[in-house]
């Protein structure tokens, strides 16, 4: 049985699974939708690339959110400061307020398909490294590795013309 990241336990389609450390699969919204707008704040260091994006003195952040265009429902993809390693366990993370956010658009086209690849530790570094050595004032199980990635990719295709961003986010997160 696979172990999904919590927040995307509802609406990540397996495609690989390594239990080593590495997942891939699309985004489908509960409602079996597979295109959405997308939101996100982050430095753009070139079109339609994201990397995290200088919010205070050693605060980094980046979002990618996705509303369905079916039932119109709103779902978290990722946040540098919830899921990445440097983020939440090296506490370089900040999470933005929704108003900073921006609707990403490609010449005419604002409805994407959503593919995601994770990376995340293996069991026995994670224990040995997060377990066992939480940050002051945090905890973990064993479990939570699969919510604290060391890699995200996410390229999004538009449902148009089938064009692909490719690496619309490609960040190394530890
Ligand atoms: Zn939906």
């Amino acid at each position: 049985m696979e172990n999904l990241p919590t927040h995307l336990e509802k609406i990540l389609r397996v495609i690989e699974y390594d239990d080593r450390g590495t997942m891939s699969g699309k985004i489908v919204c509960e409602c079996g939708c597979e295109t959405f707008g997308i939101k996100y704040f982050g430095e753009n260091y070139a079109p339609h690339c994201l990397g995290v994006q200088k919010v205070e003195e050693q605060k980094y952040a980046c979002v990618v959110k996705a509303d369905c265009r079916n039932c119109g429902k709103e779902w978290l993809i990722f946040d540098f400061a919830k899921h990445a390693y440097d983020g939440l366990i090296c506490e370089d993370g900040v999470t933005v307020p929704d108003e900073r956010l921006v609707t990403a658009v490609a010449g005419e086209e604002h409805d994407f398909r959503i593919e995601i690849s994770i990376e995340f530790d293996d069991e026995e570094q994670f224990t040995e490294e997060v377990v066992d050595n939480p940050p002051e004032g945090m905890s973990f199980a064993p479990d939570d590795r699969i919510n604290i990635w060391s890699w995200v990719v996410i390229d999004l295709k538009c449902v148009k013309s089938g064009k692909v961003l490719k690496d619309f986010v490609n960040i190394e997160l530890a």
